[in-house]
């Protein structure tokens, strides 16, 4: 057992609970299953689902097609939207967007299981290799992809389907983003981040580059001297900081370089855990790390957050799962400063917190929760280098509704920018609208003036 401080310890489990523990978290549907979760849907007439769905997929048809037992023609109608549908039938949460709105979510009745329904149908085409998209005649138009994120991914598979040529410039070793570093262990298992990236790169036409760093590598002037357009979907790489004392001490680390880790290790035995964890924040990335941290054996795990439960960013499922794994969820508690013993976690010194005149202050109570290991989750920031006079506001980049930034030729979209949900698939649904906005330009540009009129 490797010892590295005050409670935090690799190898806390068996083998075989680390299997189990971070094994598929809702498995496959069979093929029974699916048709009989299939024959639930009432196919509705202007179906909720449907606009509740970032990428407007049209949840319908394809649910109808796995009940006539034609799953490769449903991933075709979930691709010919949204071409991440394979992660995104794992990590959407469901339900929040489609699930909660579906006509049978009723206090007798539970929704369809779209997400688990989209999952079947893609992962059946996507095992049989069956690609659906055939890359237009060459444009002879070349266009710079920065980020091979979610949002990087769809702008470069719209646009070589529309004949363009990609480059996607990647800042680090693999593709994906947060797909491959980011999202929890259980709900993409078996290396699905890089199998879904062969995918969507099968079509043809992206050439993607890793160690390229926007800032460090090129610029973005760089950029649209060499390329007719540019789509930026570099996300947040930045981590927000506690701004507390005792930030610095051993034991106090990111979530989401703690998640990354646990994702690229073959050996999840290898990551050491705390006994005591605390993790501070509300939001998908504080219960990811707090469940894995969980899973990793640590005794006692909980999520301290400044607001109330109806305030987490985290949805109501997410919540209810990392309490179904043990993890406490204790509201109205803001960090004061992070206590330290021979240079280690040793606790944390919480205020608590209430809403005053419509805002969130300290009530002059204070406690220690004891801890060997802290975890910081309270968001993440864009990073903005080499980015020339690209507008901003609110530290993240200013678009149009078609993508269209600040300056010509150059889009971007994903958690960079200032519109939409930070989640996958609104990153899907931006990348692929900049794509079709772009090659709108692209075309109308490759014709003479008259004809554009
Ligand atoms: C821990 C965690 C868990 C999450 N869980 C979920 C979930 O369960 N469900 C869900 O819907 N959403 C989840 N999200 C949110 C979701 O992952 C993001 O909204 C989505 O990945 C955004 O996609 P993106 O392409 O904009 O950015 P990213 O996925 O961040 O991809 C950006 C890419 O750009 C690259 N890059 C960055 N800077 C540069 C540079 N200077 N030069 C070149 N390349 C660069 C990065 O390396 C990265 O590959 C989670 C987020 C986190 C942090
Ligand atoms: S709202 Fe529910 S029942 Fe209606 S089409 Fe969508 S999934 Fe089917």
């Amino acid at each position: 057992m490797e010892r590295l401080g005050s409670g935090i310890e690799a190898g806390r489990l068996s083998t075989n609970e680390y299997a189990s523990n971070f094994s598929d978290l809702h498995p496959r549907l069979d093929k029974h299953e699916a048709l009989v979760a299939s024959d639930r849907c009432y196919f509705c007439y202007d179906a909720p689902c449907m606009t509740a769905c970032p990428t407007a997929i049209d949840i319908p048809l394809f649910i109808r097609q796995i009940s006539t037992g034609n799953p490769l023609g449903s991933a075709k109608t979930i691709f010919a939207q949204n071409i991440l549908g394979g992660m995104c039938a794992r990590v959407c949460p469901t339900e929040t967007l489609c699930e909660d709105v579906c006509v049978r979510n009723t206090a007798e009745d539970r929704p369809v299981e779209i997400g688990r329904l989209q999952r079947y149908a893609t992962d059946i085409a996507m095992e049989a290799g069956r690609q659906f998209f055939e890359r237009k005649a060459s444009s002879g138009k070349r266009i710079a992809v920065v980020g091979a994120g979610p949002a990087g991914l769809a702008a470069a598979h719209r646009l070589a389907v529309n004949g363009h040529d990609v480059t996607i410039l990647e800042a680090r070793e693999k593709s994906g983003g947060l797909n491959e570093y980011g999202i929890a262990t259980y709900k993409a298992v078996d290396d699905f981040a890089q199998r879904e990236v062969d995918y969507v790169t099968a079509i043809g036409g992206i050439a993607i580059e890793h160690g390229k760093v926007l800032g460090r590598d090129y610029s973005l002037s760089d950029l649209t001297a060499e390329y007719d357009a540019v789509f930026l979907g570099m996300g947040l790489s930045g981590v927000n900081g506690l701004g507390v004392e005792g930030e610095n001490l051993f034991g106090v680390d990111d979530a989401v370089d703690f998640i990354a880790a646990l994702r690229q290790t073959e050996d999840k035995a290898t990551v050491p855990i705390g006994r005591r964890v605390v993790v501070i924040g509300g939001g998908m990335t504080a219960i990811d790390a707090a469940i894995q941290a969980k899973l990793l054996g640590a005794e006692e795990v909980t999520i301290c957050y400044r607001r109330g439960k109806e305030n987490m960013n985290a949805s109501t499922w997410e919540q209810d799962l990392a309490a179904s794994k043990g993890v406490i969820i204790r509201h109205w508690l803001a960090p004061k400063s992070i206590i330290g013993k021979d240079g280690k976690v040793a606790g944390i010194e919480v205020d608590y917190t209430a809403m005053t005149d419509g805002k969130l202050a300290t009530t002059g109570e204070t406690g220690i929760i004891a801890a060997d290991q802290i975890f910081k989750a309270i968001g993440q920031s864009f990073v903005a280098t080499g980015l020339g006079a690209l507008q901003f506001d609110k530290g993240k980049i200013v678009v149009d509704s078609q993508g269209r930034t600040s300056i010509e030729n150059v889009w971007a979209g994903g958690d960079c920018i200032g519109t939409g949900e930070d989640l996958t698939v609104s990153a899907v649904a931006q990348g692929r609208d900049a794509a079709e906005s772009i090659n709108s330009m692209l075309a109308a540009g490759a014709q003479p003036a008259s004809a554009v009129a």
